[in-house]
């Protein structure tokens, strides 16, 4: 048993002040397996409390010190990751090796990314010739709350922990109670790389914990990633104080598949439509199919969901997990059945918990062929690994249907033609579009736009996030 009752304040592990815990429990089993304490306004105060005191100081820190600490994490974090994709892959499910290959190094990347980033952003800029005398300052903007999920737990955490970090923020991290153990680990990296103490807290909770943080006089920027109804009370209850708040949030993302698509494109969709057990913002969970191959892609999805194999978090392989706890298992079952009852055509997986399984949150891998846009499986965010196909007639109609989401986090495009493609890259409502399975660049913005949130995530934008412009005149 694993009990976590303890809060990083101040470079101290200090212990929770409330009675309040939340159990953890192996999705894989269904058996807890641990507890973590939930920070109460108590615990939330002195959080933010250490942070303001170590703020000024670090926010005037040369840029290099701070760049020098996430190099340190990084060589820490380097040679724990094994430790951190089994704390992963106990935490929320995902197999350990997705957890080793994907989940764990993904901290890693951001750091190289956001190092490489700091080095070109001009923290003070001159405004052009025409005013020799001004300049605009980039500042840190001051004590963050950062509030995350638990299905991309470390990647997420470390797109707000490293910019906040490299921008000269002091900040109180609340991770989301299904993830605890990976951000308990983080903490202690940051200790041992020596950050000064108060510049990164941790305090574990569940939405009450964030939302006392939300709600903080002495907290100037809430990064907010997870689910668009808690985004939508984060940005309530941040509006009496005028915070910046910077949302991630949920998706609906359409994957646009022409005929002159390559042969790998239909394959390539229903993989990642899975991967992480089908936990991911930005999967395409809408494959939208030119009319004329329309049979042929359902006929090929339905093979790779049959191939697609599911098992336990802890046993080697390939598979995919167990989804994280019982409210999204049940969710994702009353969504197949919603499916099935609004008239979708089964095509693969279906109700229930694949052949062999008694125990644990696994889910059969799922396909739907023609679904139509009323359905609440072409509108509602499933998490889970279930497809839903539709068919199209022409480019226009599928921009229509690609649109027809209030969400717009990435949308993805499978066609020979270039000229369609660029095109389609600016009609498509999202923040993201990947297109013939190029994966965005290193330092590229992550971020949507309407109900998916409009914060930018990595490179220079993600840096710049964390910082508020300064407009001066008379500079000497
Ligand atoms: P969630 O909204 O339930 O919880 C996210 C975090 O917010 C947790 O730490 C939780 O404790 C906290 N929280 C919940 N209610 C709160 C409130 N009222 N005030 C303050 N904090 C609160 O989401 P989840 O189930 O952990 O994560 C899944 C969701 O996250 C999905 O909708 C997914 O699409 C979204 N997500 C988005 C991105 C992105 O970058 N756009 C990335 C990953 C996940």
């Amino acid at each position: 048993m694993r009990e976590l009752q303890t809060f990083y304040i101040g470079g101290r592990w200090l212990p929770s002040r409330s009675a309040r815990t939340h159990a953890m429990v192996d999705p894989s089993t269904e058996q807890v397996t641990g507890s973590v304490s939930l920070g109460d306004a108590g615990d939330v105060d002195a959080a933010v409390a250490a942070a303001q005191a170590a703020f000024p100081g670090w926010s005037e820190t040369d840029p290099a010190e701070r760049m020098a600490l996430i190099g340190r994490m990084q060589a820490i974090y380097s040679a724990r990751s094994e430790e951190m994709a089994k704390a992963i892959s106990d935490e929320m499910g995902a197999p350990m090796e997705l957890a080793r290959t994907r989940q764990a190094p993904a901290p890693l990347r951001h750091m190289t990314n956001f190092l490489e980033a700091m080095k070109h952003v001009e923290l003070i800029r001159p405004l052009g010739s025409h005013a020799p005398g001004d300049r605009i300052l980039l500042e840190p903007i001051g004590v963050v709350g950062l509030i995350t999920p638990w299905n991309w737990p470390m990647s997420q955490v470390a797109l707000k922990v490293v910019p906040a970090l490299l921008a000269g923020c002091a900040m109180v991290l609340k991770p989301s109670e299904y993830a605890p153990l990976s951000s308990a680990l983080l903490a202690e990296i940051i200790d041992e790389a020596g950050a000064p103490p108060g510049v990164f807290n941790l305090v574990h909770g569940d939405g009450a914990t964030g939302a006392r943080l939300v709600e903080h006089p002495e907290v100037t920027m809430i990064s907010f990633t997870g689910s668009t109804r808690a985004g939508q009370s984060v940005l309530l209850g941040a509006a009496p104080g005028f915070k910046r708040v910077a949302l991630e949030l949920g998706g609906k993302g359409a994957n646009l598949v022409f005929a002159d698509a390559d042969d790998q494109a239909v394959e390539r969709g229903v993989r990642q439509c899975f991967l992480n057990s089908g936990q991911s913002c930005n999967a395409p969970t809408r494959m939208l199919v030119e009319r004329s191959v329309y049979a042929r892609a359902v006929e090929r999805a339905r093979a790779v969901a049959e191939e697609t194999t599911v098992g336990p978090s802890g046993s080697e392989g390939g598979h995919i997990g167990p989804v994280v706890n019982a409210r999204q298992y049940a969710q994702i079952q009353a969504l197949i059945e919603a499916g099935i009852g609004e008239g979708a055509r089964l095509v693969a997986g279906g109700c229930g918990r694949p052949a062999g399984f008694n125990s644990g949150y696994f889910v059969k891998p799922t396909v739907f062929a023609d679904v139509a846009g009323h359905m609440r499986i072409a509108r509602e965010e499933i998490f889970g690994p279930v497809l839903s196909i539709m068919a199209f007639e022409d480019e226009e109609d599928a921009v229509r249907i690609a649109n027809d989401t209030p969400y717009g986090l990435t949308n993805y495009v499978q066609s020979g033609d270039g000229d369609r493609r660029n095109r389609l890259a600016r009609r498509l409502r999202s923040g993201m579009v990947e297109m013939n399975g190029q994966p965005r660049g290193a330092g590229s913005p992550f971020g949507g736009v309407r109900h998916s949130g409009g914060a930018r995530e990595g490179g220079t934008w993600g840096l710049e996030e964390f910082m508020v412009v300064k407009s001066v005149s008379g500079w000497g």
